[in-house]
């Protein structure tokens, strides 16, 4: 297999792009079409600060390397979360520090059992969130920590690792329920409202294997193991079952994402502008919330 573009021998072939590449024009396509990816969907301008979550894991890092290469903006806020198993949450610190060190990139570290008195399994076991429920806390963690940051710090914009594999199994859980609110809010671009920051996936149209490789013939360090508390879950079955349709029908996963979003913007599901309306702000920590009273943070904080 050679090189579309030089000849020489490829180290990737991607069946979903009918495109084989070399290593060193790969490590130019990534960049490339993440860049085109910020643009279709303006994601932000290259005047805007962007605030990086990075996780220590292979898309996060990767992302902040790409953004960097890129001449954006971008400085990192890394979550530690607490998880104490398999050394999962001081590996994925050092690895991010040792990361942006290496760059002299900015990163802001939240801990949160120092700034809200517990770790991830702690609050797990405090809270009543019904089965996985220390991955809901987790998630409802991160989402609060992130924004606060990106707000009070005065980032334009917010962007996360997320790639086209983990936006396919979203879509797949959600379509599976016709989770109608969310199919609404999941893509690309998540627009600011006041107290909101704005959110962006600038790698939501690239897949996992390729980041992967771009990770690894990058030379870029990164935590291997998966949150440990993430085995068996729902998602990693359906990345499964989306992969077994990607090795029979390659591009299928791109494609199942692609037309959600453009069945959406041809108005398959209608806005429900009063969805907006609904949002008021928490009364003890200020971010908006569809909840009566206390945002659901904050009720899993008084608990
Ligand atoms: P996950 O929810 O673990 O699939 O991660 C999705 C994205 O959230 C990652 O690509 C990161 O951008 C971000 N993220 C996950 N965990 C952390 C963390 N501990 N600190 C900062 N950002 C994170
Ligand atoms: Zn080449
Ligand atoms: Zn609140």
């Amino acid at each position: 297999m050679k090189c579309r573009f030089c000849g020489q021998k490829a180290v990737i072939n991607m069946r979903q792009h009918k495109l084989a590449l070399c290593k060193d024009h790969y490590l130019e396509w990534i960049p490339e079409q993440t860049g085109r990816i910020i643009g279709k969907y303006k994601m932000f301008t290259s005047e805007e600060k962007v605030l990086v979550a990075v996780s220590g894991g292979k898309d996060s890092l990767s992302l902040w390397d790409i953004l960097h290469r890129l001449g954006v903006q971008a400085d990192g806020l890394y979550i530690c979360l607490g998880i104490d198993d398999l050394g999962y949450s001081f590996e994925s610190q050092r690895l991010t520090e040792k990361f942006a060190a290496g760059r002299s990139l900015k990163l802001h570290i939240v801990d949160v059992q120092k700034e809200y008195g517990a770790t991830i399994p702690q609050f797990a076991l405090k809270s009543h969130r019904g089965r996985g429920k220390l991955c809901s806390v987790c998630g409802l963690v991160k989402r609060h920590v992130m924004n606060r940051i990106a707000c009070d710090l005065g980032y334009d914009v917010l962007a996360t690792g997320h790639n086209l594999d983990d936006e396919a199994a979203i879509l797949f859980g959600n379509t599976l329920t016709w989770a109608g609110e969310y199919l609404l809010r999941q893509g690309p671009l998540l627009p600011g409202t006041s107290g909101l920051a704005r959110k962006v996936k600038p790698l939501c149209r690239i897949y996992e294997r390729e980041m992967l490789a771009y990770t690894l013939l990058r030379g870029i360090e990164y935590i291997y193991d998966e949150c440990p508390f993430s085995v068996g879950s729902t998602s990693i079955y359906y990345k499964q079952l989306l992969n077994k349709l990607e090795s029979d029908r390659p591009g299928a996963k791109l494609s199942f994402y692609l037309s959600f979003l453009e069945a959406r913007r041809s108005g398959l599901f209608a806005e429900r502008e009063e969805i907006q309306a609904e949002l008021h702000l928490c009364p003890n920590c200020g971010q908006p919330t569809s909840a009566q009273d206390l945002c659901s943070f904050c009720r899993m904080m008084s608990q």
